[in-house]
């Protein structure tokens, strides 16, 4: 069974009140079946819930779509993630409608020995007597409830795991599972002996590490003795396992980051153990200096409220401002926990206790102020020049918000404490001018910005982003290399969001598919910029003219219910088929709906284009440029009152 017939046995055997229902409280009110719209701060139910059309719509904030894209957009989760939770929720087995399953043994494969491997290790803690293990638990105060639940194990001196795995009968079994091992890097090879292998943790702690599901993918370890090399190690990054991507704790967490509208990110996992033993269950551990884009995204699809609690060092500190950088480029501006004399917050728990802890969360103050006092030098300098270096760091610091308010009433108040006599707006006017100058420079780099960038498959999971490209590339390996970028951008850019005229267009095909009908529908498309768009309703098109009436809601709608589509495209779908009824409209009303629509577009096209040149205005250094872009910019607007008078005469 196909991945295809699970999205199809949801949709079609489970009403959709019964997956909304395991997240939200449904009432009934007549026929129908309401609840309050959990994506604006809804104080009458709002969405309404249909399990006919098997659809939910919010009337205020125009939130559509069907079981799956509920599950997605509520709980932030991928097209695949969000079919396991609905099948977990509904007692469905995923991985028996998992298509690749057998088409992926190595994945298979990877899963069987990360288990067997934390199982293995967990036995060797709890059946035999090992007092570094017993020390380590102990000392830490954990009892064994903790140390279950976490799955902490112990890995002897010798080579637990290679015997494992070296006693599979079954020879081929037994190479590819010795393969797999070794990518996966539990085991080594010998130096000496290319045919025999090592474990590579030994006499350390073992603690599994999770994915959002609570499956096993790696392991962390920590040395048992002052002379073994490295105090901590990590499983290697694989096909399986991406540090970025990990939250240590999270299947732990995930419930009461939820519960608490809140979410504590520290830095090693034994301080998530240690917060999650003293009743801090919302903590996660970040694995690396940073966190991936996944990550950040399931946090923020939970909550907003974050604090930061990371190591009171040097690199515990520059982890919270790159980290507190990136939930400020989501609007969000995160807390900040300071934990010095102590090193971090597990230490703090044992010096000052859990209510000392809390009080510290209560009092949090946003990492923003932290970093601010920091760039302010105890004496003012005096020099005019040095104080406006120093607001323009202060500008650099907050440009990820943006023009938020909170950006621009902080860059205010600095101001003021360096004792610059400007007016507020004066300031403000300032830093919306340093914005607006990165986002050009922004955007000339990505101009210029040659197109191998995707092919950075070594660095994918490097730390530092800006690396510069590596100029010995000749020409001959630069065009394979773009070739190769050409096939791989699909999957690398980013899909671009949908302007709001792209919505309305798909929502207007889709609520009157009578619009197909007529041939100026086409011309359409060569004034949507957004190739999803065409190529969706491309798609549509052609499946009407197979189809019957009575089957266009469902058939449209399994056909937008996949992966393929942006979430603001398979939305927009959802809303229009909601309204959608069989209707026949007059070949009037239909040319005006086109000519509207048509309009919109140019007016859309038109607008952008005058961004564009205003933007390059602010970076234009010669005179004759910039009576150029002038030149453009009033001939823009020509055409656009040109548009909107023909709109009105109409
Ligand atoms: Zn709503």
């Amino acid at each position: 069974m196909s991945l295809d017939e699970l999205k199809l046995k949801i949709k079609e055997e489970i009403p959709i009140s019964s997956v909304i229902g395991n997240y939200l409280t449904i009432k009934k009110s007549g026929s129908s079946l309401l609840s309050l719209c959990p994506f604006h701060s809804d104080s009458k139910p709002s969405m309404h819930i249909n399990d006919t059309k098997k659809m939910f719509k919010c009337f205020a904030c125009d939130a559509a779509g069907d079981a799956i894209g509920f599950v997605m957009k509520y709980r932030n989760l991928d097209f695949i993630d969000a079919l396991k939770e609905i099948c977990q929720k509904q007692g469905i087995n995923f991985d028996s409608y998992q298509e690749d399953k057998k088409s992926n043994p190595k994945l298979d494969m990877a899963r069987k020995i990360l288990t067997k491997t934390a199982q293995l290790y967990r036995k060797t803690a709890t059946t035999h007597k090992f007092p570094p293990y017993d020390d380590f638990i102990k000392k830490r105060g954990l009892n064994e409830e903790i140390a279950g639940l976490y799955n902490l194990g112990f890995a002897q001196s010798r080579n637990s795991l290679c015997d494992y795995l070296g006693s599979i009968p079954n020879e081929k079994e037994r190479e590819f599972a010795l393969l797999i091992a070794l990518e996966l890097g539990l085991i080594k090879k010998d130096r000496h002996n290319n045919e025999s292998h090592y474990d590579t943790f030994r006499d350390r702690i073992i603690f599994p590490i999770w994915d959002q599901f609570g499956q096993v993918i790696g392991f962390t370890s920590r040395a048992i003795r002052d002379d073994q090399k490295a105090k901590y190690m990590n499983s290697v990054d694989s096909f399986i396992f991406n540090k970025r991507n990990i939250l240590y704790g999270f299947h732990l967490a995930k419930n009461a980051i939820r519960e608490k509208d809140a979410v504590i990110l520290v830095e090693g996992n034994m301080d998530q153990i240690a917060l999650y033993n003293n009743g801090f269950h919302h903590t996660v551990a970040v694995m690396g200096v940073a966190l991936g884009a996944p990550s950040l995204e399931r946090l923020l699809g939970m909550t907003k409220n974050i604090y930061l609690a990371l190591d009171s060092d040097g690199a515990g500190f520059t982890a919270m401002e790159r980290i507190n950088r990136q939930f400020a480029s989501s609007g969000v501006v995160a807390k900040y926990l300071e934990f010095s004399p102590q090193k971090d917050p597990d230490e703090f728990l044992q010096a000052q206790g859990a209510l000392a802890l809390q009080e510290k969360i209560e009092n949090a103050i946003p990492a923003f102020d932290v970093l601010l006092n920091k760039i302010l030098p105890e004496k003012l300098p005096e020099v005019l020049d040095r104080k406006l270096e120093i607001l323009n760091r202060a500008f650099e610091m907050m440009s990820p918000l943006g023009n938020h308010l909170a950006a621009s009433e902080r860059v205010v108040g600095l101001a003021k404490r360096l004792g610059l006599k400007a007016e507020p707006a004066q300031i403000v006017k300032t830093y919306e001018e340093f914005l607006e100058k990165i986002e050009a420079k922004e955007k000339a780099a990505a101009r210029l910005r040659p197109k191998i960038k995707p092919l950075e498959s070594t660095s994918k999971y490097d730390e530092s982003e800006d690396d510069d490209q590596d100029p010995g590339i000749s020409a001959l390996e630069i065009s394979e290399l773009e070739l190769q970028s050409k096939m791989d951008s699909e999957h690398v850019e980013p899909k671009k969001m949908l302007s709001k005229t792209e919505k309305l267009v798909v929502q207007e095909l889709v609520q009157l598919p009578v619009l197909f009908s007529e041939e100026k529908t086409l011309e359409l498309l060569d004034l949507v910029s957004s190739d999803e768009v065409k190529k969706y309703i491309g798609k549509v098109r052609k499946v009407i003219l197979e189809i019957d009436e009575s089957e266009y809601s469902s058939v449209i709608s399994n056909l937008t219910s996949t992966p393929e589509y942006s979430p603001e495209l398979r939305e927009a779908v959802s809303s229009a088929l909601f309204k959608y009824k069989v209707r026949e409209l007059d070949s009037k009303t239909k040319k005006k709906i086109l000519y509207d629509l048509k309009t919109k577009l140019q007016m859309e096209l038109l607008k952008n284009k005058k961004d564009e040149i205003k933007k390059l205005q602010q970076t234009c250094e010669s005179q004759v440029e910039m009576t150029r872009l002038l030149q453009s910019l009033s001939e823009l607007e020509v055409s656009l009152q040109a548009l909107k008078k023909a709109k009105r005469e109409i």
